[in-house]
Formats: structure tokens, C-alpha cells, sequence
């Protein structure tokens, strides 16, 4: 048979103090003697104590803690503008016949089509595309690997 504890008006008190002054369960629990930490926890649930420790969800006090940046936050990649392309004064747009060096070599339409052109903007940096289209063509699943920002 277990005995049940009893939960005199002075060990209600003494429950009460030592769990404002901090204390926690478990201690509580050896200085009131005779009690389980389970026991002295579901006290000071029934008794509305249990604000202490963990604030309701309601009232949760915002800490000022600097946020956590964890190496895991998959921080998405900006998304991709795409300008219009190239556009000759004549209303033409880049060709296999007009493109060179100079100009994106991103392919915009259906290359067996009439239409099929390339962008024709000026490329960025070392690459033959320009900036939105360099993006979109380096942007498979290797970004995990690019870790420090590169300087200048
Ligand atoms: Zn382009």
C-alpha cells in the first residue's frame, strides 16, 4: 500500500516558498521530505504555481536574446529577374548570326522555331550569361558548398 501524502496547510506553504525562491521539483521535493518530485510537481500545477518555470504560451516574456542562427536555416535564394531580352533597332533579337562575346548566351524559345533567340544582354563577370541568367544556370543544388561570402 502506498501512503498517500498529505498535503498539510504548512507544507502547502512551505511548497509555495520554496518554489518562488527558484527551488526546483526535485528539491523541493527532498526538503519537504515524504514527497516525489512528481508528487510536489502536480501540487503546483493544481495550485496555479507552474508559471514559474515555463510561462504560458499566451504571456511568454520576449527575451532579448540575439536570434539563433543556425547553420541549418535554408535562407532562399533571391529570385531571379529575368529581363526582356536584347532588342536590335530593327525589333530583331540576338541570333546564332548576331550573337558574340558580348552578349548572353542564354536561349530563349524553341531552337527549331523561327523565333528562337538568345537573350543578348551583357554578360556578368566571367560568364557567358547575364547576371539572371547566369543564376539560373549555376543555381542546381551545389549552393550548399558556397559557404563564406567571397570579398569583393
Ligand atoms: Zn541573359
Amino acid at each position: 500500500m502506498t501512503q498517500l501524502m498529505n498535503w498539510t496547510d504548512d507544507r502547502v506553504e512551505q511548497l509555495k516558498n520554496l518554489w518562488t525562491e527558484g527551488l526546483s521539483a526535485s528539491q523541493i521535493a527532498r526538503a519537504l521530505g515524504g514527497v516525489t518530485r512528481n508528487a510536489v510537481i502536480g501540487k503546483v500545477h493544481r495550485l496555479g504555481l507552474a508559471g514559474r518555470a515555463s510561462p504560458s504560451r499566451s504571456e511568454r516574456p520576449r527575451l532579448p536574446m540575439a536570434p539563433k542562427v543556425s547553420m541549418r536555416t535554408h535562407v532562399p535564394p533571391a529570385p531571379i529577374v529575368e529581363e526582356d531580352p536584347l532588342t536590335f533597332d530593327d525589333g530583331s533579337h540576338a541570333t546564332v548570326l548576331t550573337i558574340n562575346d558580348r552578349m548572353c548566351r542564354w536561349p530563349i524559345g524553341d531552337p527549331s522555331a523561327d523565333e528562337f533567340h538568345f537573350c543578348g544582354r551583357s554578360p556578368k563577370g566571367g560568364s557567358p550569361y547575364c547576371e539572371a541568367h547566369a543564376r539560373k544556370a549555376y543555381q542546381p543544388q551545389q549552393q550548399r558548398r558556397d559557404k563564406g561570402r567571397m570579398a569583393g
